[in-house]
C-alpha cells in the first residue's frame, strides 16, 4: 500500500488509475481504524479496482469544546490495517497540506442536517460537507463507502452529492457491532470498562424501540419515549436525543408507516456517543434492492446490522 500525504500526488495517482480504466474506491475517515472502517475498506476493494482509504482529523467538523486534540491518531497502525484490509493508497494528509490558509469557503446542507446531531453540534455537518466535498474534489470520479453508523451524515453527504453534481456514487454500508450490541467507534476508546458496560443501554433501547415499532406502535412520540425511558434507567447515561423519523427526509412524521429510523444519542461520563437503528412496521414490504452482506461473515467477534433500504 502506498501512503500519498499531498493533494498533487493523490489526484495524480487517482487520475492515472482511471486512465488505466481501473474503477476508484474511495473511503474517508478520520483514522484509529477498526472493524467498522475495515468493513468498509473490503467493501470497497470486493466493488472496485482500487481502493483509497484517507485518514484526515477533519479540524471543521469539531466544536470548541469538543474532543479534536484528544482524538485517537495512530497513522502507523490505520496503515497496518488499511493495508490488511486491501486498501491500494492510503492519503494521511497533514492539516497544512489540507489548509494551507484558512478556507473561507462553507458547504452547507440544509434540510436532513438541520435536527439532531446537526442540532447538538452546531456546525459539525458544515464541516462534514466542506471537507468531503473536497476530498471528492481532490480524488475525483469515484465510489465512495460510508457507514451507516453516522447516518445523518450520510444523508448529508448523499444529499451534497445530488445538488452539487459530484462525480461520486455514495454507498451506504452496514453498522458493525461488538458481540454484545455496542456499535464500533474510535471514541468506545475513551471509556472505562464500566461506562461501556453502561453504554450498552443504546442498543438495548434502540431494539426496543424497532420492537415496538415492528409490533405496530406507529406514533413517533411513543417509540421515541420509549427509548427515552430506557437510556433514563442507566445512570451513568444522559441522553442527548432519541428520534424515530422517516430515513429519507430524518424528520418525524405524524405517523410510522414502512421504514422508520431509530437515532439516539448521549454521553457516557464525558463521551458522547451515537447509534442508530432501521425498523419496519408490520405489513411493510422490505426493500430488496441492494446488497445484502453476509451476516458477520468477515468480523468473526463482531456482527454486522442488516442493510436498510436507499
Ligand atoms: P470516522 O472515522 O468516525 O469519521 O468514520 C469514518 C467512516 O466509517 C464513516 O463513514 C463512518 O460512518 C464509518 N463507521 C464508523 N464506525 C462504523 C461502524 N461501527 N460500522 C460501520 N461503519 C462505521
Amino acid at each position: 500500500m502506498r501512503v500519498i500525504d499531498t493533494v498533487t500526488e493523490l489526484r495524480a495517482a487517482l487520475d492515472a488509475e482511471r486512465a488505466a480504466g481501473r474503477a476508484v474506491g474511495l473511503v474517508p475517515t478520520m483514522g484509529a481504524l477498526h472493524e467498522g472502517h475495515l468493513s468498509l475498506v473490503r467493501r470497497a476493494v470486493a466493488e472496485c479496482d482500487v481502493v483509497c482509504a484517507t485518514v484526515f482529523v477533519n479540524p471543521l467538523q469539531f466544536g470548541p469544546h469538543e474532543d479534536f486534540d484528544a482524538y485517537p491518531r495512530d497513522l502507523d497502525t490505520d496503515a497496518a490495517l488499511a493495508a490488511g484490509a486491501g486498501a491500494a493508497l492510503l492519503f494521511a494528509p497533514l492539516t497544512a497540506e489540507m489548509f494551507p490558509a484558512e478556507p473561507c469557503t462553507t458547504v452547507h446542507v440544509a434540510g436532513v442536517s438541520e435536527g439532531m446531531e446537526g442540532a447538538s453540534r452546531p456546525g459539525h455537518f458544515d464541516g462534514v460537507a466542506t471537507i468531503v466535498t473536497k476530498l471528492f474534489a481532490i480524488a475525483g470520479p469515484c465510489r465512495a463507502y460510508f457507514g451507516e453508523k453516522d447516518f445523518q451524515q450520510l444523508a448529508v453527504v448523499r444529499q451534497l452529492v445530488r445538488d452539487l453534481s459530484l462525480p461520486v456514487d455514495v454507498v451506504g454500508c452496514p453498522t458493525v457491532r461488538d458481540v454484545d450490541g455496542l456499535a464500533l467507534s474510535s471514541r468506545n476508546a475513551y471509556l472505562t470498562a464500566e461506562q461501556r458496560q453502561s453504554a450498552l443501554v443504546l442498543h438495548r433501547a434502540l431494539c426496543a424501540g424497532a420492537a415496538a415499532v415492528a409490533a405496530g406502535e406507529t406514533d413517533p412520540a411513543t417509540v421515541a419515549e420509549l427509548m427515552a425511558s430506557i437510556v433514563a434507567a442507566e445512570p451513568e447515561v444522559q441522553l442527548d436525543y432519541a428520534e424515530a423519523v422517516d430515513p429519507r427526509t430524518l424528520r418525524r412524521p405524524a405517523a410510522l408507516d414502512g421504514e422508520v429510523r431509530l437515532l439516539v444519542a448521549a454521553r457516557v461520563g464525558t463521551t458522547r456517543l451515537i447509534d442508530n437503528l432501521g425498523a419496519r412496521t408490520p405489513g411493510a414490504a422490505p426493500n430488496h434492492d441492494h446488497h445484502h452482506p453476509e451476516q458477520g461473515a468477515t468480523v468473526p467477534a463482531a456482527r454486522t446490522d442488516h442493510q436498510e433500504s436507499h
